[in-house]
C-alpha cells in the first residue's frame, strides 16, 4: 500500500460553529478581507455571523462583496487591491465556490504582484494571507482544496490555480446557512460533490486512502440526493431537512478531500465549455457528463466502476445514468459543430491523463454527443 495524504486545513462544524469558535479567529489576524458574492451571504445569517465573532474577537474587517458565479480573473484583482489599500492581514471566504475561490485568488494577489499569465501558470513566491472558509453551498470543498477556479477568457474556459499555498488554514461548516438554499442550486452542487468523488475514484492518482474517503462522500450524498429526487414530495429548498443538509454539506467537504489527493479529471475538463460557453451550472455540467463517462471507463475498467456503483447501492451503468436523468430533468442540446469545438478543448486540459481510462478525442466526442446530442 502506498499514499502520501496532507490536509492541512483545520474543520470544525457544528450548528453556530463560527459563533462559539470566535477565538479562533484571533490566532489568524488583526484585520480581515470578508468576500462574498453580493447576496446570499447577507440573507442566510453567515455574514451577520462572521462579523459578530470578529467583534467578539477584536478584530477589524472590511467587506468585498462583488463575487459573480465563475469568478472573472478581473473581479479577484480588483478584490486584491482593496485588500491592500485596506491592509488586511487575512482573508475570510463566504459563500459557494466561486467566493471561495475568489479569496483564494485575492489572498496570493493582496502580497504577490503577479500578471494573469503568472497567475494561471502558478508561479507563486512562498507568501499568501491566511484564509478562513465558510462554504454556504455543499458541493464544491473548495473549504478543504488548495484550488482556486477562475473563468480564464484567454483560454476560453475555467482554468484552475493550483498551489498548497492557498489551503484554507480554517474551514467553518455550518449546514444552518443552507436552509433557504433553492432545489436547483442544492442538487446542482450535490452533483459537483458526487462528480468529485466518483472522479477521484476513477483517477490514476487515487489511492485506498482516498477511496475510503471517496466511498463514504459518495454513500452520505447518493442517500442525500435520493430522499430530495424531484418526484419525492420535496418541492422546494426550504423542504429539505437539516438532516439532509447536514450530510450533503459533510459529504461535499469529503469529497473536497479526495480531489485534492486525485484532482478531477476528464469530467470536469468536458463541463468547463458547458459552463463557459453555453453559461451551464458547474455541478449540471459535470452530471450531464459522468453517466456516459462511467459508460467508457466500465468498458475497460469494469471492476472499479462496480466499486463506485456499489457505493452508491447500484447494480448497473443503466441505473446510474436513470439516476441522473431523474435529478437533471430536461437535458440541454449541443450541434454537432459545438461537440467538434469542446472536444478539442477538452482534450488539451491537463486533467484529461488523471483519468485511468484516458479517452482520446473521438472518446471525447461520443461522451459528449450521447449526453447532449442524442
Ligand atoms: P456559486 O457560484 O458559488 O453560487 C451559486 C449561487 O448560489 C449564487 O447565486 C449564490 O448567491 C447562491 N448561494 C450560495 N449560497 C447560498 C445559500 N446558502 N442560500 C441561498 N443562495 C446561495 O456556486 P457553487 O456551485 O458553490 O460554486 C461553483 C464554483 O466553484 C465554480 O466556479 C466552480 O468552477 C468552482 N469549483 C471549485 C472547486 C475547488 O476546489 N476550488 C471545486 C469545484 C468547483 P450569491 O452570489 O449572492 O452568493
Ligand atoms: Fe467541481
Amino acid at each position: 500500500m502506498n499514499f502520501n495524504f496532507h490536509m492541512p486545513t483545520r474543520v470544525i462544524m457544528d450548528e453556530d460553529c463560527i459563533l462559539k469558535n470566535s477565538f479562533v479567529l484571533k490566532d489568524i489576524g488583526h484585520k480581515a478581507l470578508i468576500v462574498t458574492g453580493a447576496k446570499s451571504a447577507k440573507k442566510n445569517g453567515s455574514l451577520q455571523d462572521v462579523t459578530e465573532a470578529l467583534r467578539k474577537a477584536g478584530i477589524d474587517f472590511v467587506i468585498y462583496d462583488k463575487v459573480m458565479s465563475n469568478p472573472t480573473v478581473n473581479c479577484v484583482y480588483e478584490g486584491a487591491k482593496y485588500a491592500k489599500e485596506n491592509l488586511v492581514d487575512f482573508v475570510i471566504g463566504i459563500g459557494g465556490g466561486s467566493p471561495m475561490d475568489a479569496a483564494k485568488a485575492i489572498a496570493l494577489l493582496a502580497v504577490q504582484d503577479k500578471n494573469k499569465e503568472e497567475l494561471f501558470s502558478c508561479s507563486f513566491e512562498n507568501k499568501v494571507l491566511p484564509l478562513v472558509m465558510v462554504p454556504t453551498t455543499a458541493g464544491t470543498g473548495s473549504e478543504v482544496t488548495p484550488y482556486s477556479i477562475l473563468t480564464n477568457d484567454m483560454a476560453q474556459t475555467k482554468t484552475s490555480i493550483s498551489t498548497p499555498l492557498i489551503f484554507p488554514k480554517l474551514a467553518l461548516l455550518d449546514p444552518n446557512y443552507m436552509k433557504n438554499l433553492s432545489l436547483t442550486v442544492t442538487v446542482n452542487t450535490a452533483m459537483d460533490a458526487l462528480s468529485h468523488s466518483i472522479e477521484g475514484m476513477l483517477s490514476v492518482r487515487s489511492t485506498t486512502f482516498s477511496d475510503m474517503i471517496a466511498t463514504e462522500s459518495i454513500k452520505r450524498i447518493t442517500q442525500s440526493l435520493d430522499k430530495i429526487q424531484i418526484g419525492k414530495g420535496i418541492t422546494s429548498g426550504s423542504n429539505i431537512t437539516m438532516d439532509i443538509r447536514e450530510k450533503l454539506l459533510y459529504g461535499s467537504m469529503l469529497a473536497g478531500i479526495v480531489i485534492t489527493h486525485t484532482g478531477t479529471s476528464a469530467v470536469h475538463s468536458m463541463g468547463y465549455s458547458l459552463t463557459y460557453f453555453k453559461n451551464i451550472d458547474h455541478g449540471r455540467a459535470n452530471a450531464l457528463l459522468l453517466p456516459s463517462f462511467l459508460r467508457f471507463v466500465s468498458k475497460n475498467e469494469p471492476l472499479l466502476v462496480k466499486r463506485i456503483l456499489l457505493a452508491m447501492e447500484m447494480e448497473t451503468t443503466d441505473e446510474f445514468e436513470t439516476f441522473f436523468l431523474h435529478l437533471l430533468g430536461e437535458r440541454e442540446k449541443l450541434t454537432m459543430d459545438e461537440i467538434e469545438r469542446f472536444a478539442g478543448i477538452a482534450i488539451q486540459a491537463k486533467n484529461i491523463v488523471n483519468s485511468r481510462v484516458v479517452p482520446d478525442k473521438e472518446d471525447i466526442i461520443q461522451v459528449y454527443t450521447r449526453s447532449l446530442h442524442l
